[in-house]
Formats: structure tokens, C-alpha cells, sequence
């Protein structure tokens, strides 16, 4: 059988991947914000993963793992163009909760990252400023809780977005509604100050 070679790159038909970054624990990310808001759920970090709490059904809750919140939005940087998915702590959130207050959208949101103490779990500075789009082409923000719904394995169908869990917006499994409620047991991971 001849070989044949093709110059089209086959698409995933579920969309492009986007890879997740987080707050380096030494140095300074800069990207600029490409999503309108940003979505977060309850999340473990469980088998050496983060994954979406999906309480009252979750295994990880049935183990005693603690859970934290983790916010997600689409990211651009600026200097290598890698379009990606930010990952952060509900307390980085703040920052973003402000900036959307006062300029209506994310998007356009230039932010600088750090962690404090140069640790891998040092709590996450975020200062936010707008940038120049005359001289930034942003390109479109891709559905960031389908592309979580691709990383986590979970039907795409099955993820929608609202904004009614702890006044933050959520990511809701709608086969398992999420418990609003946490129990008593586990506690949230304690973040370093
Ligand atoms: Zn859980």
C-alpha cells in the first residue's frame, strides 16, 4: 500500500484543545482576557487531578477529599499568541469580579499573576488594567465550559453555566444538580497567606 500524506490537519471533531495554565510559583504571567466572564465550579484535586466536585454524588467527597473552588477563562498571550484556559483561586477572582464590574466585560483584560512567597501554593496576586486592542487582535473566546467538559470527560450536554452558586457563576452537571449546600465534612483546602 503507497503512503499517502495530506496537508489537512485532522480536526477533533469535539473543538479545539486548550491547554490550562496556572499562577507560575516564580515569575510574572501577563495574557490578555479573551472570554466575557469567567465560570468556576467546586473542584478536588483527586488521583492527581483537579476534577469537578459532583456532589451529592461525588467519589471524591465519599473519601474525605476537601474541595476549593477553581474559576476558568480563555487567555491570550500576547507574545507567543497560545490562546489558553486560566485557572484560578476564588480569592484571584476578586480581582476580576471588580474589573467586570467596572468596564461590563472580561474581555480585553490585561492581567499580571504572581504568587506570593515564590511557592507553588503561595496565594495569587492578579492586578488587572485594560488593554490596547488597537494594537492586540484578540481573537475569539472559545466555550471554556465546553473545553472543561472535554478535559474532565464529561458529555458536553451536560455542563451548563449559571451564576447562582455562592454569587459566583457556576458550572452546573445537570444529570447530578449540584448540592448547594456544602456538608459539614470535608473543609476547604486552607489557602496560604
Ligand atoms: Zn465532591
Amino acid at each position: 500500500m503507497p503512503l499517502t500524506f495530506s496537508s489537512t490537519i485532522p480536526t477533533d471533531p469535539r473543538g479545539k484543545a486548550f491547554p490550562i495554565l496556572r499562577t507560575p510559583a516564580r515569575g510574572k504571567m501577563t495574557a490578555a482576557i479573551t472570554s466575557d466572564d469567567l465560570i468556576g465550579t467546586d473542584t478536588h484535586f483527586f488521583k492527581g487531578h483537579t476534577v469537578p466536585c459532583t456532589r451529592p454524588d461525588c467519589e471524591a467527597h465519599d473519601e474525605g477529599i476537601p474541595f476549593r473552588w477553581h474559576g476558568y477563562i480563555a487567555a491570550l498571550n500576547k507574545q507567543d499568541r497560545l490562546h489558553f484556559i486560566f485557572e484560578f483561586t476564588a480569592q484571584a477572582a476578586d480581582s476580576l469580579d471588580q474589573y467586570r464590574l467596572a468596564h461590563g466585560t472580561l474581555r480585553g483584560c490585561e492581567f499580571n499573576a504572581i504568587r506570593l512567597h515564590g511557592r507553588f501554593n503561595g496565594r495569587v496576586i492578579l492586578t488587572c488594567h485594560p488593554l490596547d486592542q488597537q494594537k492586540v487582535n484578540l481573537p475569539r473566546a472559545p466555550d471554556v465550559a465546553a473545553c472543561m467538559a472535554i478535559i474532565w470527560g464529561i458529555p458536553a450536554g451536560q455542563i451548563e453555566t449559571n451564576r447562582k452558586v455562592n454569587g459566583r457563576p457556576a458550572m452546573t452537571n445537570t444529570e447530578q444538580p449540584l448540592d448547594l449546600f456544602p456538608r459539614p465534612q470535608p473543609q476547604p483546602i486552607k489557602t496560604t497567606s
